[in-house]
């Protein structure tokens, strides 16, 4: 008999994710390896160079406990493995582009108000282009052709770092916002589907494992437990969520009955566990991190630096560019409403509002550099 079915786990390092890999571990000890057809399970880890060593580590220990378990392993993936997307033919073309286009004037109309609606009336279809271009009298901005010396400098500095977070934020001339969040898609989606790609072409199908759960968030609830999606091939890709209604104690728990240990992170305060720091980051978890991490906080202070080179922006006004998008950080208006790492981090440390120092927090850095840091976790790990 032919297979058809290749099962894959996506392995983040969270909580979740550890969860979903004891489910897949349990169903093998009860029905052996056959559960999932005539091919094992495969497991799937995205590596783009801009998540928290501590979670790479605890990805390694899952890995060992994986293999030593059931003899299967965690592969890791990532963006420099799928050609075009942070390779030197990527880098490339994204030379030529800048050569062409920044030697170039460049205009924006920046539409406001009610110009606005009319051009949302003009993508719904219910008003013309030229009636909404007729209405319009936004401000244009002009940006005058970049002088050579910066143009040469962003040249010589476009080639791949082989670290796929920073050269994607290079590629773009800028870090991922809440709304373009290239990063998920680009340094963990792509790769992973990278690897599955081959086999959706072949007309296999493929089950995906995947740890997200109603509770997490109002959008997360409105997914469906199991979804399917078609290929052209004709192949059915479901996306598989078993741990859909469970809460984040029902997954600390079945790691525990493995006698599994939790990401330390957990236990430091974060709520999350990805990147280092995701684009998204809390304001208590920014202030954790930039206490814990300040390697880390230089190494972003270092991307920005970079990043900023290569955007046409920040290029010309000689700023940093800030991994942190607006609506995640109160920044400067002058510029766009971003606040680079360092002035984040400034702000992480003022109480509500953004202004004051809150003397608990005074205390609690006191604290942190005279005796250590301290166990907080959010998930009630530390007794
Ligand atoms: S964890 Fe945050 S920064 Fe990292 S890929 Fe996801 S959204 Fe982007």
């Amino acid at each position: 008999m032919t297979c058809t079915v290749q099962h894959f786990g996506s392995i983040s390092g969270g909580k979740d994710s550890q969860a979903v890999l004891c489910k897949m571990v349990e169903r093998i000890d009860r029905k052996g390896l056959e559960a999932f057809g005539n091919l094992a399970p495969r497991f799937l880890a995205a590596d783009n160079g801009h998540e928290n060593p501590i979670t790479l580590d605890h990805i390694a220990y899952l890995d060992d406990w994986l293999r030593k378990r059931v003899g299967l392993h965690i592969e890791i993936v990532s963006a420099n493995d799928v050609p075009g997307l942070t390779d030197e033919a990527a880098f490339a073309r994204k030379r030529a582009m800048l050569r062409e286009e920044w030697s170039k004037e460049k205009r924006r109309t920046r539409h406001k108000g009610a110009c606005n609606s009319r051009r949302a009336a003009w993508r719904a279809g219910t008003i013309m282009k030229a009636e909404w271009i007729a209405g319009c009298d936004c401000p244009v901005l002009v940006s005058p052709p970049v002088p050579d010396n910066l143009i040469e400098r962003a040249l010589e500095l476009l080639h791949p770092t082989g670290i796929p977070f920073l050269d994607m934020a290079m590629l773009h001339g800028r870090f991922p916002g809440t709304k373009t969040r290239f990063c998920t898609e680009q340094t963990k989606l792509i790769p992973m589907m990278h690897r599955k790609r081959p086999l959706l072409d072949a007309g296999l199908s493929v089950i995906d494992w995947i740890g997200e759960r109603a509770d997490e968030s109002p959008a997360r609830a409105k997914k469906p437990p199991i979804q399917l999606v078609r290929h052209p091939s004709g192949a059915r890709q479901v996306l598989y969520r078993p741990i859909f209604r469970w809460s984040a104690a029902d997954a600390f728990a079945i790691s525990e009955r493995h006698g599994l240990r939790h990401n330390p992170l957990y236990t430091m305060g974060m709520s999350r566990v990805g990147c280092s720091t995701c684009i998204m980051v809390r304001k208590r978890e920014l202030r954790m991190w930039a206490m814990r991490f300040p390697a880390e906080v230089d190494r972003v202070r270092e991307w920005e630096r970079l990043v900023s080179l290569v955007s046409r922006r920040t290029a010309i006004a000689g700023t940093p560019a800030s991994l942190l998008p607006a609506p995640t950080v109160p920044g400067d208006p002058a510029d766009h409403g971003r606040a680079t790492i360092d002035k984040a981090i400034e702000w992480s440390r003022t109480g509500r509002g953004g202004r004051n120092y809150d003397l608990f927090l005074d205390l609690e850095q006191r604290e942190a550099d005279e005796h250590g840091l301290f166990c907080d976790s959010e998930y009630g790990l530390c007794e």
